[in-house]
């Protein structure tokens, strides 16, 4: 199909998915004093770094209060409070605006507590709807929820660095117990064909997502070596129960120093003949990796030169770890491994979306995860499929939960199977998974950022 006739099957779909967002219209912010929150948090360069800070500090707090107060000092350092505090000389009106509505989205009185601390404490409210709860038992009721809606979750573990083996270990036991409650729980929500089955059989209900960092103190890029056998015996225990369990085991992934050690470790563990008939695995796969495409040819390889029961799933990501990357290669003087122009990015991902779909209609065992909040992305997507003759089941589109609730409601509107990524854990976890999502979301180069300052549909939709 020519590009200008695939473009034109994008805008009916990106139009299509913009009629079923919530509001059935672009201008729905989200509650009013989070928006406003995140662009006063965001918009500044010297808040943006205090925000970055945090993220450091966050291993050290162990509770909820010492993480609003680290918060609240670190906004203040950066000039939250000389600018923007209450009772601070004249505030114009947008920034009483913030206090006023910080101190609503906190249940204060207004003007009661410094603007940096209500947005401290902000922070912490709003993290409760990033995170599905403390653990898969906790969360049981919002994940029966989501599925009596018609989307399926997979389950994230929070969690920060593992710094010791004894953290390694905890990690894979959190692991191991949500994977049982979780094949527990599922086995009693109704039937729903589309979230069951796509034609190449059976989607199992539980589905984990694993961080193979957190599996081991030790994944370094300079000693792979070592690393390898730390979480090799891990892993192996999670997909053994993944497989008695019938679930769905999904490798993140992580910052590129890392992606060799845990795509050679994971595809080496599922050649074993002992996974030839199960568990249901995949991996993810980052687009703004300059080299993602030879990255995604090993891949589709290896699922041809392996033959399994079990198809594969391919989570296609624009990748998280953007500032981390820059800076990583700036910092050594090497080269920079991602896309440093946005719209080259999302063509690229659209280059390996068509890619995905086009192993997957030439009959590779292979599940296409697209996983993005841009309209544009997933219309291209969804059209491209279309093109191919793709049945409707064929391609599973992923959302993060909190940032994306309102993309996976377009998503079921149009008839479609979503997936939702549900991070479980503390609300101190939270805190700093929420904070990674605001750094990230709320940058000018966001689609959800434009989408909900109203910027003109069209514009969002058009060819990258
Ligand atoms: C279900 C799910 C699972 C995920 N799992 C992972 C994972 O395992 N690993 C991971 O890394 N990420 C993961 N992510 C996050 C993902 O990589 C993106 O960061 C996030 O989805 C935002 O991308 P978008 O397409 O939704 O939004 P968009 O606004 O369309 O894209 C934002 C993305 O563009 C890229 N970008 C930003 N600025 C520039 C620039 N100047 N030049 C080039 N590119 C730029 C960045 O990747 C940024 O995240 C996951 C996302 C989802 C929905």
């Amino acid at each position: 199909m020519d590009e200008v006739t695939l473009d034109e099957r994008v805008q009916v779909w990106g139009s299509r998915l913009a009629a079923g967002l919530p509001s059935g219209g672009l201008r729905r912010p989200r509650a009013g004093a989070e928006q406003l929150m995140m662009r006063w948090l965001i918009g500044d360069p010297r808040l943006r770094a205090a925000l970055f800070r945090f993220v450091d500090v966050r291993p050290a707090c162990h509770s909820r209060s010492e993480l609003v107060r680290h918060l609240s000092e670190l906004l203040e350092e950066a000039g939250g409070r000389e600018r923007f505090g209450a009772g601070e000389g004249p505030v114009d009106g947008e920034h009483s605006g913030v206090a006023r509505r910080l101190a609503r989205l906190t249940g204060r009185r207004a003007l009661e507590l410094p603007t940096a601390a209500a947005a401290a404490l902000g922070v912490a409210s709003m993290a409760h709807r990033f995170i599905a709860g403390e653990d898969a038992e906790a969360a049981a009721g919002e994940l029966r929820s989501l599925w009596e809606h018609g989307r399926c979750v997979t389950l994230d573990l929070l969690g920060e660095a593992t710094l010791t083996e004894g953290e390694g270990e905890l990690y894979a036991e959190r692991c191991t117990q949500t994977l049982r409650t979780l094949a527990q729980l599922g086995a009693a929500w109704q039937p729903a064909p589309m979230l069951d089955h796509d034609g190449l059989g059976p989607l199992p209900r539980a589905n984990l997502s694993v961080k193979v960092s957190a599996l081991t103190p030790h994944l370094r890029a300079n000693a792979p070596r070592r690393a390898l056998e730390a979480a090799r015996e891990r892993l192996l225990a999670l997909l053994r129960l993944a497989r008695e369990l019938d679930a769905h085991l999904h490798v993140d992934m992580e910052s590129l120093d890392t992606r060799e050690s845990i795509t050679e470790l994971f595809l080496e563990l599922l050649a074993r003949d002992e996974f030839v008939a199960g568990p249901s695995a995949g991996i993810v796969l980052q687009a703004y990796l300059t080299d993602s495409e030879e990255q995604l040819e090993r891949l589709l390889a290896w699922v041809e030169g392996n033959p399994r029961g079990a198809p594969f799933t391919v989570r296609l990501v624009k990748g998280a770890y953007w500032d981390h990357e820059v800076v990583l290669a700036a910092q050594h003087g090497w080269r920079t491994p991602v896309f440093t122009d946005r719209r080259a990015c999302d063509r690229h991902y659209e280059h390996l979306t068509r890619r995905l779909l086009d192993a997957r209609a030439g009959g590779l065992a292979l599940r296409p995860a697209i996983a993005s909040h841009n309209l544009r992305s997933l219309a291209h997507a969804l059209a491209y499929a279309d093109a191919l003759r793709l049945e409707p089941e064929a391609v599973e589109l992923q959302v993060l939960r909190g940032l994306g609730d309102d993309t996976a409601a377009a998503i079921n509107a149009c008839g479609r199977r979503v997936r939702v990524y549900c991070p479980v854990g503390d609300l101190v976890a939270g805190m700093a998974y929420l904070v990674r999502r605001l750094l990230e979301n709320t940058s000018n180069d966001s689609f959800l950022a434009a989408l909900g300052s109203g910027a003109d549909l069209r514009l969002l939709l058009e060819r990258p």
